[in-house]
């Protein structure tokens, strides 16, 4: 019978959570809403070195404001298999790490710092690749060279020491990845890694390997750089006799830089522009802050949405998708082998899709904010700030942009684009404007229809083609050259106001031309 479908994202708290990781998570997210089974969230904090404290929290804190809910673990309500911390998972580990030393896949080894690095500088001088390995073990301290009650005496007596997996000998390991098809490694590529300390740790690989297991996960959907581990996590399911419930693996490809090859990294994003954390972040230690998507202006949904392209594609030529979508849309058998490129601008680019999609009433609060800082907002009404954002939607990209391509709805323009102003003005202007102005005078209704309809009678009376002034005119309502549909800008702003900037630019301009 098949296993219901379960899944884990198991990062380590040891800084801010890079968007491959976020993109590993969602992966994992799509792949169990799409079998019906279940996401998880374990903290893999065995390593205690590398602790960062606020970690996990803004782990968790991405994760929500992405809505890549998990069914269970931290910060997502728990559930049957508590504690999904490592570290509070601890007393577990040793047991399993005995069965091994028990059924004779692994060993205690007690060798000194000194002792390693011996054996290093003795094995690179006769330029053998320096490893505790099916060699090497034979010559260093462990359970297989020394007596069995000389080892009982140094377990009695407390010495330090570790438990190393027993890697056989020249062996290929096979299995079947889901995006990559059959992967081979051979044991002597590796070495006897250590699985437990004797300070009650386990090392990343068992702990791995074990809550898998007791999690009961089916499929291990992470990111490529944990490829190399697999055949000691396929060996660990042998030795433990686990084999028939191991899960499958998925290794997803990696995040490239925008240009040239490597990983994608902080530094391309401080050089290029663009955040590659889902948050705003401060280094606890160094104070060093890092950029965030959510302050950078992106709208969750966005997120979601190009991530899920960077390794993975519908088949279609559909973008743009919900995470519902997504659900529906994803398979394994659809992400690429090879690495994804970062494009800074397709990034922007599903952002400005997302920000067109949003309602007036849900960009309206963006607006008000900036009024608010501006010292106007008690002098315009919901509707008209409404309609503002309504007429300025498909011209930003990022919501906080709205202020900037908006800000001459509620300011009249002080300063006129220069190029245009140069370019279109000549003195036949002046005379334009006065019957511009007085044709509007005369408007009981001022819409955007007998606005375009006063515009044209006042042109073609002054001889002048609407591709010589239409600009112009722009700038002098507006005082920029781009933007929204201009007769609807004028309406909005309304008549008088209209004629007070068409007043304002007859005054101002000839004396600066
Ligand atoms: N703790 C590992 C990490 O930080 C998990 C790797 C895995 O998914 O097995 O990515």
């Amino acid at each position: 019978m098949d296993r219901r479908v379960r899944v884990r994202f198991a990062p380590s708290p040891t800084g801010p959570l890079h968007i491959g990781g976020v993109r590993t998570a969602l992966y994992n997210y799509l792949f169990a809403h799409k079998h019906g089974g279940d996401f998880l969230l374990r903290i893999e904090d065995t390593d205690q070195t590398r602790f960062v404290p606020g970690a996990e929290a803004y782990i968790i804190e991405s994760l929500k404001w992405l809505g890549i809910e998990a069914s269970e673990g931290i910060g997502f309500g728990d559930g049957p298999h508590a504690p999904y911390r490592q570290s509070e998972r601890k007393a577990m580990y040793k047991d399993f790490a005995m069965q091994l030393i028990a059924n004779g896949q692994a060993y205690y080894a007690f060798d000194t710092a000194e002792e390693l690095e011996q054996m290093r500088e003795r094995l690179k001088a006769s330029n053998v690749d320096a490893k505790y390995d099916a060699i090497t073990r034979g010559t260093m301290k462990n359970s297989l060279t020394l007596s069995e009650d000389e080892v009982n005496r140094r377990l009695e007596n407390g010495d330090a020491y570790v438990v190393r997996f027993k890697l056989p000998r020249k062996e290929e390991v096979k299995f079947e990845d889901e995006i990559r098809g059959w992967v081979s490694f051979n044991t002597n590529q590796l070495d006897d890694k250590v699985l437990y300390k004797s300070d009650g740790m386990p090392t990343y690989h068992l702990a791995n390997v074990v809550d898998d297991y007791l999690m009961q996960i089916t499929h291990v959907i992470r990111g490529e750089e944990w490829l190399p581990s697999a055949p000691l996590h396929v060996l660990l399911y042998r030795a433990f006799g686990w084999e028939n419930v191991m899960p499958k693996f998925a290794h997803l490809p990696l995040l490239l830089k925008p240009e040239g090859n490597g990983k994608l990294s902080k530094r391309d994003g401080d050089r290029l522009g663009f955040p590659v954390f889902p948050l705003n972040w401060q280094d606890p230690f160094t104070q060093e802050p890092s950029s965030g998507y959510r302050e950078a202006g992106y709208l969750p949904e966005a997120v979601v949405n190009l991530l899920a392209f960077l390794g993975w594609n519908p088949g279609t030529q559909q973008e743009l998708f919900t995470l519902p979508e997504l659900v529906q849309a994803f398979s394994l058998d659809r992400v690429s082998k090879s690495g994804a490129k970062f494009d800074q601008n397709k990034a922007k680019w599903f952002n400005q899709q997302y920000v067109r999609k949003l309602s007036d009433e849900a960009l309206a609060p963006f607006l008000s904010s900036a009024l608010v800082n501006a010292g106007l907002n008690q002098d315009f009404s919901d509707d008209f700030v409404l309609k503002v954002c309504s007429l300025v939607k498909e011209k930003i990209s990022f919501t906080k942009e709205i202020w900037d391509y908006s800000n001459y709805f509620f300011i009249a323009p002080k300063t006129y684009d220069e190029q245009v102003i140069k370019k279109k003005w000549s003195d036949k202007i002046p005379a334009l404007l006065l019957d511009l102005i007085a044709n509007f005078e005369q408007l009981d209704s001022f819409t955007h229809e007998t606005v375009e309809a006063a515009y044209l009678q006042a042109l073609a009376k002054n001889e002048i083609l609407g591709k010589d002034f239409l600009q112009l005119f722009r700038v002098i309502v507006t005082g920029v050259a781009g933007g929204p549909p201009l007769f609807e800008i004028a309406a909005l702003i309304g008549k008088q106001e209209t004629i007070s900037r068409l007043n304002h630019a007859l005054t101002q301009i000839p004396s600066k031309i």
